[in-house]
């Protein structure tokens, strides 16, 4: 088990993308469920709001937090193969973009449109993220969350995610009171470029491959985003 209380005077400026210099009572990071669990429980008995965090990208804190922040660093990428297909399970406290640059490091290809997007694996299910054609509902094959009150894991399949256009089920029935632990990612070993999106119109597609996609949004964003990762 490992616990780290953050070492800047619990603020929060570091942990979201506004660096918006609020404290929280506490910041715990947690790479385990028991823990998790643990500190649901404590802050439920204690009435002490709670709040579950990756890398808080999608979140403006408009003043303090009088309660545990917690951030979700369970990690573990797990893959199978299977005929056609790649078998990818992903914990909730992976980096997206550094799954998006493993997966194309060990010749997976399917996620280089969604590059450089800041957060967590988790979040990046939660809000359907999306950009230049592609969506994580289109790789997506299911979604594992736990129920922190009484930690019962259910697997929440494709069509039960309800995506749309930045949203899933995980904000409305499965919010509250539920943690999402995992993605499943399905990839094709057939590789089809996804270039319809208005972007593409500007690029050179000759031999195109996931590399060139990768680099070329990749890029793209660097400079929009710079500041985001140094
Ligand atoms: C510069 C910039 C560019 C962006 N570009 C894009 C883009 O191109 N496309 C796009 O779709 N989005 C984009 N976003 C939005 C953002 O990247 C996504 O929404 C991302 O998924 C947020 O991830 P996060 O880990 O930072 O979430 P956080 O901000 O940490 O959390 C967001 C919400 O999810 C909840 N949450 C987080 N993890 C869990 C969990 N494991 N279980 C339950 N609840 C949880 C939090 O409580 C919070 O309510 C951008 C954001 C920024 C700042």
């Amino acid at each position: 088990m490992y616990i780290k209380h953050a070492d800047y005077n619990l603020s929060l400026k570091d942990l979201n993308t506004f660096a918006v210099n609020v404290t929280a009572k506490k910041i715990i990071f947690v790479s385990t469920i028991s823990l998790l669990i643990n500190i649901w429980h404590k802050c439920k008995t204690s009435k002490v709001p709670f709040i579950i965090l990756g890398e808080g990208s999608n979140i403006l804190f408009l003043e303090n937090y009088l309660g545990i922040v917690v951030i979700n660093r369970i990690k573990g990428i797990n893959i199978t193969e299977k005929n056609n297909f790649w078998y990818l399970h992903v914990n909730s406290g992976e980096i997206w973009h550094d799954l998006v640059q493993y997966t194309l490091k060990i010749g997976l290809f399917g996620l280089e449109n969604l590059a450089y997007i800041p957060g967590c694996v988790g979040s990046a299910a939660i809000q359907n993220i999306g950009a230049y054609g592609l969506e994580i509902k289109n790789v997506c094959n299911y979604v594992d969350i736990i129920s922190l009150n009484n930690a019962s894991i259910q697997r929440i399949n494709l069509q039960q995610c309800n995506f749309s256009y930045r949203n899933s089920i995980f904000q409305t029935k499965y919010n509250y009171g539920y943690a999402v632990l995992s993605v499943g990612i399905k990839l094709s070993k057939i590789w089809k470029p996804i270039i319809f999106h208005s972007f593409f119109k500007n690029i050179n597609l000759i031999q195109i491959n996931p590399y060139k996609i990768f680099n070329t949004i990749y890029n793209i964003r660097k400079k929009k985003y710079l500041i985001l990762r140094k």
